[in-house]
């Protein structure tokens, strides 16, 4: 799970200024410099740690919060604030071209997601309605090309490849060819190396000159932290970077690339990529991000990953019945059935407020059996039961166990399960009313 070390981190650090009444400046300074140390261990840029802290300070030892009447509480609200602000504050999109095709470039290092990547982004805007192609220009890594036709494939969007010609002239034959069959996006795989030298920024620049992309996205992998920040410095000095697409974010436990790419370069991260396959690229929302970081949830990301596995109608009715706290057990199913279309189960139940990922894998809770398990007991039940689960008696349980070649154990976790994941789901929606009032409470 993303960021997990480091949200430990900074809620134990900030924990101890939630229980009090009044904070003095010595409580706020020690509280700083546990979480100066947090973001250092997740290998955050030292200069972006120094300003970030001493910013947080400043505020925390103002006037208002040392007065208010939940100074902790108002911590973290500067904390998220300014994690958020550092991120970028709001989200970047890719710029769009006035009269299509835009033309987006992807660069970046071998290994670090960028075929992937590039067969992700062509997916994420084909679901919004575009009408992309992928054009093979990393004529260097034998397999570069076959990859990304299968990638192409996956997602359904057709590759433009002339194998191993010259990558400026396949480029602009792509455009050609895509003004010719109204292709709105054109997203251009290049090359990439080991490490950065001459010859490949050179005929990046070539590139660039020749085609004149609306956008050039660097791919880099989370996983390489700082070393992540230099790779995105370099190749902005060199080629100048729109945004930045940031990979294995799902096994980046320190999060200091994510952290500090906005701070260092300047240059936003506009999606990042969260598991190996195709639909995990999500965009990128410094305020959602920070929340996660600060263990506080994305209830929005979840929402918005439902939407795109579920149908539009299913999600809104999901959303409702949530919010008015009307979900059965039937719903309860149809979820079960969803959630593996979304991706694993501790990266979607890390997404909700207050969840400990680590404490429930120990307990076994997020064992992938246990869902096909929870699924035949549902299924075993009348569809009064699903609906009214306080009729289950005794003997019901029994019939339930039976037919669904389980223990009555079994059926009373999986009611207690839903009871509890019914009670979450109603702080879930206090919760997002609090943040939008401004006020958090762990
Ligand atoms: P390229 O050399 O930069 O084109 O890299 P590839 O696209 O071949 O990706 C290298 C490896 O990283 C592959 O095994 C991908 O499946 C994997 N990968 C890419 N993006 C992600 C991601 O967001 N999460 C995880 N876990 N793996 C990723």
């Amino acid at each position: 799970m993303a960021f997990e070390g480091l949200t430990g981190k900074l809620q134990a650090a900030l924990k101890k200024l939630t229980g009090k009444g009044k904070l003095s400046e010595k409580d706020v300074k020690e509280a700083m410099r546990e979480v100066r140390l947090a973001l250092l261990e997740a290998d955050v840029n030292f200069v972006v740690v120094k300003d970030l802290v001493k910013k947080i300070t400043e505020r925390a030892v103002g006037q208002e919060i040392m007065q208010s009447l939940t100074p902790g509480q108002q911590v973290i609200k500067i904390v998220n604030e300014e994690l958020t602000a550092l991120m970028g504050g709001t989200q970047s999109k890719v710029n769009m071209a006035p009269n299509p095709p835009t033309v987006i470039m992807m660069v970046g290092l071998q290994g670090s997601g960028k075929t992937t990547t590039a067969g992700k982004l062509a997916g994420y805007f084909k679901k919004q309605g575009k009408n992309p192609l992928l054009v093979a220009c990393d004529i260097y890594r034998p397999a570069a090309i076959k990859q990304l036709q299968v990638v192409g494939q996956k997602v359904g969007v057709p590759v433009f490849e002339r194998g191993q010609k010259d990558p400026v002239q396949i480029a602009s034959e792509a455009l050609e060819f895509a003004k010719k069959e109204q292709r709105d996006i054109v997203i251009i795989d290049t090359a990439g190396r080991l490490h950065i030298n001459e010859e490949l920024m050179e005929e990046l620049s070539r590139l660039k000159s020749q085609v004149k992309p609306h956008e050039i996205l660097l791919v880099a992998d989370a996983m390489t932290g700082q070393d992540a920040v230099n790779v995105a410095k370099s190749f902005d000095e060199r080629l100048g970077l729109d945004g930045v697409i940031l990979t294995k974010l799902d096994g980046d436990t320190r999060g200091g690339a994510a952290l500090s790419i906005k701070a260092v370069t300047g240059k936003p991260i506009k999606f990042i990529g969260t598991g190996e396959k195709l639909e995990d690229l999500e965009p990128f929302h410094p305020d959602r991000m920070a929340s996660r970081i600060l263990g506080m949830g994305d209830i929005l990301t979840l929402i918005e990953k439902a939407q795109a596995s579920i149908d539009e109608k299913k999600a809104q009715e999901l959303e409702r019945k949530l919010r008015e706290q009307q979900f059965t057990l039937e719903d309860f199913l149809d979820q079960l059935q969803q959630l593996k279309k979304m991706g694993s189960l501790s990266d979607i139940i890390g997404m909700l407020p207050g969840v400990d990922v680590q404490k429930l894998s120990a307990a076994g809770a997020l064992n992938e059996k246990e869902l096909v398990k929870a699924e035949a007991i549902i299924q075993s039940m009348t569809p009064e039961e699903r609906r009214n689960p306080s009729i289950i008696n005794a003997s019901r349980k029994r019939r339930i166990a039976m037919g669904s070649g389980t223990t009555i154990q079994d059926v009373n976790r999986l009611l207690k399960s839903f009871e509890q994941f019914r009670k979450m789901m109603k702080q879930v929606s206090s919760i997002e009313k609090a943040v939008k009032r401004g006020r958090f409470r762990f």
